[in-house]
């Protein structure tokens, strides 16, 4: 499709978007399918239908001969049946079909994804529905339908249907505020995402060698290497040329697909790097994510690397994390989060950022559990990512114009100064806030960025939480302000803004989030620290926020109570897992490369002693010592781990089990690769049928 083409002739070309619609629909299906778009109406079956043949030609004629429902379950990734288009003929030919109603619905099997009990097996039908809000594509010779995915009984099975259900609650309640502000003219408000993504590439034989990466995503075991990241040499470096290559690749097929990937680095860690692309409305964004995950896996593959989307695929340096850039636009463009020249003038930009610091400060427990997965834990509290705490960062030039609010005084702080550092070069502005790499959610110059987020997760999860509370927050706002006379409304609106100030201001925090202090002093605050899954999860029943979605339709109780469940026992799931994985790799492949070492060092000793007995063998005995007590202790905990996750497959209740994978396994591992560690660093690489840290992340060329 693409070779020798410039990157405006194939951008998008394996999309089925507004130009290809506008182009290949009649008039009035094209119109039909766009107000089913913006309004969210009704679509008909003959529009269905007459959608369902232009894209089946589109399709064709790109080379596609099947179709599939392209879902995102409960997994948190996508999935996919194929369908061909084929429809035999008696005369032995075939003809390809491809109808409305097939366009629009399908039922796939729902039993066999996490349901979290809403759906018994012997109903396992599901359907999945077109969600005509983001295009179709062309994938490796299949027609990619975005749809959502619910039980028989209607009940979400998925985490596209709260997202669209959150983009609706939130548009509504900001379309009644800003009415209310005198903007009759908007008639719609999204959510825009960016979503920069971070991921490492390895070595794809390498990759091959280590069980923890390939059933876990993340090493188990392992000594640092003698070198890490604190040279500080890799955040921005020079590309090597291969992984150049694979980026340019990546971005390639990024491109045709039409997702708007843009800026790509080095980062921080060895082996890692980023992606970000240009923002688009939430759920498109998230469709974009999911592709971009998936490619990023696929092209690394093809370029001998395995891409690793773990949160924390390594100890001791940095994790992957997909910062969340989070904003509101209305239907003309208009982004409400943009300050202006004066923010202090503009009351708009200030309603709608109360809204937002309010939502976060009542929301905090949400926002941290829509983050909450086993291996986000291992990164957030670590010293290179946001603490567990959530705080908001607003700059130094807000947190004026949110003092001067709060003393009801005047401000008249400066907007960017102009900086010039030497003659020849050119003056540029200074931006309005600096950047603060610790906070968790901090407000960047025109939209909010939630760091929390890890690499692997749906981004869908933290915008159904955070688009819910603003909404929430907005029709409190609205709520104060819907009986008061307009000329009296600019008072009134400043009061409020006061009131929400010392309600929440417990929530901003402009200083160093990885600080000690920080930790005391939020409690102090009465913060919430919700340091993992276990101890957050119980939140998400709680009265308060049960109410919160319930109240804007984005989740029922059930649905709730099924998503309450399906998270704890993925967590469950993956330290059980870890916990056999490091089992078998310690039993298996580490041991034979302790044995092996141990019975080579003493056998040299014995040589040693026979022809030279005159000489000492302090060095060799000192490793065997060494070896040997290692390995007794290793021998004990191994002991401990296996009893222990025995004892952990009784226990019934999802919550008490993760309580106890949390408390017991996790820390059985802990201190078994503790030892395991200490012996690594004695035996040399080769004896260990593995790669070590240093090989693995110094490999890249
Ligand atoms: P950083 O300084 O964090 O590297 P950038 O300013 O380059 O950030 O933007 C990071 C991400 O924020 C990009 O994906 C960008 O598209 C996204 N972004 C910019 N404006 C908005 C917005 N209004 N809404 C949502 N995301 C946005
Ligand atoms: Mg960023």
């Amino acid at each position: 499709m693409r070779e020798g083409k410039q990157v405006k002739d194939y951008y998008g070309s394996l999309v089925f978007n507004d130009g290809v619609m506008r182009e290949r629909l009649p008039k009035d299906v094209y119109r039909a399918v766009h107000q089913t778009i913006e309004n969210g109406s009704h679509l008909k079956l003959d529009v269905a239908n007459s959608v369902a043949a232009a894209m089946k030609e589109w399709a064709i004629e790109l080379g596609a001969t099947h179709f599939t429902h392209w879902f995102q379950p409960m997994t948190g990734l996508t999935a996919e049946k194929h369908d061909g288009f084929i429809s035999p003929e008696k005369d032995g030919s075939v003809i390809m079909e491809f109808s409305g109603k097939e366009l629009v619905k399908g039922e796939p099997d729902a039993s066999s994804f996490p349901s979290g009990g809403l759906r018994a097996t012997f109903e396992a039908r599901g359907y999945t529905a077109w969600d005509p809000s983001s295009p179709a594509f062309i994938k490796d010779g299949t027609l990619y339908i975005p749809t959502a995915f619910c039980s028989y009984g209607g009940e979400a099975l998925d985490k596209k249907t709260p997202l669209l259900r959150s983009m609706d609650a939130l548009s509504e309640s900001a379309l009644r505020v800003l009415k209310l502000l005198g903007r009759d003219d908007v008639t719609r408000v999204s959510t825009t995402i960016g979503s920069e993504q971070e991921y490492f590439l390895i070595d794809k034989e390498k990759y091959l060698k280590r069980k923890d990466l390939m059933m876990c995503g993340r090493t188990l075991l392992g000594a640092p290497a003698p070198k890490g990241q604190e040279m500080e040499d890799h955040y921005f470096g020079v590309l090597k040329p291969k992984v150049a290559q694979f980026m340019h690749e990546l971005d390639e097929e990024l491109w045709e697909l039409g997702v708007p990937a843009k800026t790509k680095h080095n980062e921080v860690a060895p082996s890692q790097h980023e992606l970000a692309p240009v923002f688009e409305t939430a759920n498109v964004s998230v469709d974009h994510n999911q592709l971009t995950m998936e490619i990023m896996k696929k092209v690394a593959d093809r370029c001998g690397y395995a891409c690793l989307l773990h949160e924390k695929p390594f100890a001791g340096i940095n994790g992957s994390g997909k910062h969340n850039n989070w904003s509101l636009s209305t239907n003309a463009g208009e982004n409400l989060l943009d300050p202006g020249k004066s923010p202090q003038d503009n009351r708009q930009f200030l309603v709608f950022l109360m809204a937002v610091i309010s939502a976060v400060d009542d929301y905090a427990d949400l926002l941290r559990l829509s983050v909450a997965t086993a291996g986000n834990d291992h990164r957030l509290g670590a010293n290179e990512a946001p603490p567990a705490v959530i705080s908001v960062f607003v700059g130094d030039e807000l947190a004026g114009v949110l003092q001067s609010i709060e003393e009801g005084s005047r401000f008249d702080g400066s907007g960017g100064s102009k900086m010039s550092w030497a003659h020849v070069l050119p003056h540029i502005t200074q931006d309005t806030t600096d950047r603060n790499r610790t906070s968790p959610f901090a407000f960047t110059g025109n939209k909010f960025e939630f760091r929390m987020p890890g690499s692997s997760l749906s981004v869908a999860q933290p915008n159904i939480a955070l688009n819910t509370a603003v909404a929430e927050e907005l029709d409190r706002i609205y709520d104060v302000l819907k009986d008061v006379p307009e000329k009296e409304l600019p008072e009134a609106i400043d009061r409020m803004l006061k009131d929400l100030l010392s309600q929440h201001k417990r929530i901003i925090f402009n200083g160093n989030g990885y600080s000690e202090e920080w930790i005391k002093e939020a409690e102090n605050r009465g913060l919430y620290n919700l340091k993992a899954l276990p101890d957050a999860m119980p939140h998400l029943l709680s009265e308060k926020n049960r109410n919160l979605f319930k109240k804007h339709g984005v989740l029922s109780d059930v649905e709730l109570e099924s998503r309450y469940e399906i998270f704890l026992e993925n967590y469950n799931k993956e330290i059980h897992i870890e916990a056999l994985t490091l089992l078998e790799m310690i039993r298996k492949d580490f041991t034979q490369g302790l044995v092996s070492y141990m019975k080579d060092v003493t056998n040299e000793a014995l040589k040693k002693k026979q022809l030279l007995p005159d000489l000492p063998i302090s060095y060799e005995s000192d490793i065997i010592h060494t070896l040997d007590q290692t390995s007794e202790i290793i021998g004990n905990k191994i002991h401990q781990l296996r009893d222990d996750t025995d004892q952990a497959e009784g226990i019934t209740d999802p919550l008490k089990a993760a309580r106890y994978y949390h408390d017991v396994i996790l820390k059985d591992m802990e201190e078994l690769r503790f030892y395991v560690d200490k012996a690594e660093r004695i035996i040399p690489d080769g004896y260990l049928p593995y790669p070590t840290y240093g090989q693995l992340l110094f490999s890249l060329r």
